[in-house]
């Protein structure tokens, strides 16, 4: 009953998460009534994503072409302190505290053997090599793990540890303020600064 290119529409929102068909169908209705402009914005702006969207080839953060992201490129930073996070969405909470002077390394993920997620899927090999060029220019690298407190989070947070022990590099965790299963992505701003600012 619904026009072919309506319900084009509603299949593809309803594959976005957090979306099932009842909020898909609502979101398209929505869309109909808005300017052919914005439309178009939209539509091109999702376009876009593929061609003009890439990670950052050292810390695999987001940047718009295939060069060093912008925070990878800041000489105001100090390249040599390195937080690790689990995925892209951790940097915003830590940016927006404006405390934080050094990069990053997304994971990509947290070890779960029961997900298939095994060392070898995370972006650790990356990560070494970017400590062993800091190490051979001798200059000691800071490793910040800054990894949600869940279980997956603690058995990377160990592994790395382990991992990382022999090599010089100096590691440190944010300060548990931020509570047991809380997502680094939702912890409030000053509970993030304290955790930052106590790392141990
Ligand atoms: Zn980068």
């Amino acid at each position: 009953m619904l026009p072919p290119s309506l319900k084009t529409l509603i299949d593809h929102l309803s594959r976005l998460p957090g979306l099932g068909q009842r909020s898909a169908t609502r979101l398209a209705f929505y869309l109909i009534g808005q300017p052919p402009a914005d439309l178009h914005g939209l539509a091109q702006a999702i376009k876009d994503l593929p061609a003009k969207i890439k990670h950052c080839p050292r810390c695999f953060n987001l940047t718009s072409n295939s060069e060093l992201c912008a925070i990878c490129t800041d000489k105001k930073r100090q390249q040599n302190i390195i937080c690790v996070v689990e995925d892209i969405l951790d940097i915003i909470p830590i940016e927006r505290t404006r405390q934080f002077n050094g990069v990053y390394h997304v994971l990509g993920g947290l070890i779960s053997p029961i997900d298939g997620l095994t060392p070898d899927k995370l972006r650790i090999k990356e990560l070494i090599v970017r400590i062993k060029q800091f190490l051979a220019q001798k200059v000691q690298p800071e490793i910040i793990l800054a990894l949600n407190p869940t279980t997956e989070g603690d058995t990377t947070a160990l592994y790395l540890e382990k991992l990382l022990k022999p090599s010089n590099a100096k590691i440190t965790k944010l300060n548990r303020g931020l509570s047991t299963g809380s997502d680094l992505e939702y912890a409030d701003e000053t509970t993030l600064i304290n955790a930052l600012k106590y790392r141990h």
